[in-house]
């Protein structure tokens, strides 16, 4: 393909793209394809000879929309908003156009320093001091796994550089929260800290984790001779949104010299509202901490911000130093290689950047406190309801909510909830995801998709009272 024949091809999937973000209230939001049924339809065997643009834009509406559900589309009140806002899609596209890559800051130099600029302006927005500083990686996973590598570190003394963890006396200990994200988990595992030597933290009425438990289990293991590490809370959990206290953990962490992770993932978005700054109170206290920037910022996948308040900790913990990426600048500038995992790294500050000016803050702010008023609306609705129960309390978007008719109980009631959340879905009005909370099924309403509309609000609400009485008549 030459520029030329990209011109034509490129305005050709712009302005199918543009179409596809117009009409996306139109598809059923969530996929009706069967298992397989994509695959089918794809040739086992590559194409010897070209074939023309055409054929794959087709292709791309016939074969892969209906395989689609509609993360952007209005009624999308799935797992969690992922905007992907069209200012933040061209800056993919020219990150993907200039198709450079930030080895070290000498490979490209403005890969590194718009990264270095976006993260600041990410700081001052989100209203953390100074201190702290900021890399961009790809999701959350990714960042909470370095802040366990890197709390392993520091409690070690840097055992990498000699015997690893598998020269320590003691075991190392984490602590997270029993609703903590699954990738904390993941990352504990990875960080070698093992299943036996991670302790779930109770929690309270709201789903936040107990200080007084984190205390005590801290103290019960440091008598019985392990080594406490790290503590990971969230703000703004998966399930119910709920915040961890982080002032008094990270009181606890001080004392006990644990490394203090917030996973603010999916919270740390509604940072840029100095009315919700109340939600993170003492992060200041932390040593590092995650935001998405993809979920309901706005900036497209993927776009997570690592922030830590000792970087030079971090680039000892994550560097190596082969002489073909040294540079006679290596003082006087970042090498983002030396603050995460890859060496190779893409110009993904360019997506926020585009966003953020696009934008504008307070264009930014004024979705996400329309987001939060159509959530308290929803909520206000639910309760108002006979037999109807939000059931956690609702700091953010997210919404947890379930149907108790009389009568109904156990195992019939989560009979119950997954079949009317499961007619919404299949109605193609709306996409919910039903999840476990205390043991029983309920359903997550996740506000917050950019084009969600007060009056999509009310109609979801229409659609889930319409499909939870007729699943009740007939006995499902
Ligand atoms: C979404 C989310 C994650 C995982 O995010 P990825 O970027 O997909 O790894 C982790 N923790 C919380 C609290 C989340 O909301």
């Amino acid at each position: 393909m030459t520029p030329e024949q990209f011109r034509k091809a490129g305005h050709q999937l712009i302005d199918w793209i543009a179409d596809y973000r117009s009409r996306i209230a139109e598809f059923p939001v969530m996929s009706r394809s069967a298992p397989g049924e994509i695959k089918s339809q794809i040739p086992p065997e590559p194409p010897q000879e070209p074939q023309p643009f055409e054929a794959i834009l087709r292709d791309l509406e016939q074969i892969i929309l209906p395989g689609l559900s509609h993360w952007q589309s209005p009624k999308f009140f799935g797992y969690f908003p992922s905007n992907g806002l069209l200012a933040s899609v061209l800056g993919d596209f020219a990150s993907t156009g200039l198709g450079v890559l930030g080895l070290s800051w000498q490979s490209s130099p403005a890969l590194t320093e718009v990264e270095e600029a976006v993260t600041g302006w990410m700081r001052q927005m989100t209203g953390l001091s100074e201190n702290w500083s900021g890399v961009i990686q790809d999701t959350a996973s990714t960042c909470t796994l370095l802040a366990l590598l890197c709390a392993r570190e520091r409690t070690t003394g840097y055992s990498l550089a000699h015997g690893g963890l598998q020269s320590q006396p003691r075991p190392l200990i984490v602590y997270v929260s029993a609703h903590s994200h699954s990738s904390v988990d993941k990352a504990a595992l990875l960080a070698g800290f093992g299943r036996q030597n991670v302790r779930l933290i109770a929690h309270d009425e709201n789903y936040a984790m107990r200080a007084s438990a984190l205390e005590e289990a801290v103290r019960r293991d440091t008598a019985a001779g392990y080594l406490p590490c790290a503590v990971v809370a969230t703000a703004g959990t998966t399930a119910t949104t709920a915040l961890d206290p982080i002032e008094s953990i990270a009181k606890i962490a001080a004392v006990h010299k644990l490394w203090l992770h917030v996973d603010a993932a999916m919270a740390g978005s509604a940072m840029i509202l100095p009315e919700c700054r109340w939600m993170w109170q003492g992060i200041e206290g932390a040593d590092s901490l995650v935001l998405n920037a993809h979920k309901w910022l706005g900036a497209a996948f993927d776009c997570s911000l690592y922030y830590v308040r000792d970087a030079e900790h971090l680039i000892r913990v994550m560097s190596t130093n082969p002489s073909f990426l040294r540079s006679s600048v290596d003082g006087q500038v970042k090498n983002f290689r030396d603050w995460g995992l890859p060496l190779g790294r893409r110009f993904r500050a360019l997506k926020l950047w585009f966003l953020i000016r696009e934008q504008g803050v307070a264009a930014l702010q004024n979705r996400l406190r329309r987001d939060l008023a159509n959530a308290q609306w929803f909520a206000d609705q639910v309760r108002a309801a006979p037999h109807w129960r939000v059931l956690a309390p609702v700091p953010l978007q997210t919404i947890c909510i379930r149907h108790e008719p009389p009568g109904l109980e156990g195992e019939a009631l989560d009979r119950y909830t997954q079949a009317w959340c499961d007619r919404v879905n299949k109605s193609g009005e709306a996409y919910l995801t039903p999840a476990i909370l205390d043991g029983r099924w309920m359903v997550r309403v996740s506000i917050g998709s950019a084009t969600t509309e007060r009056e999509h609000v009310e109609a979801l609400w229409r659609l889930i009272r319409n499909e939870a009485a007729p699943s009740l008549a007939t006995g499902q």
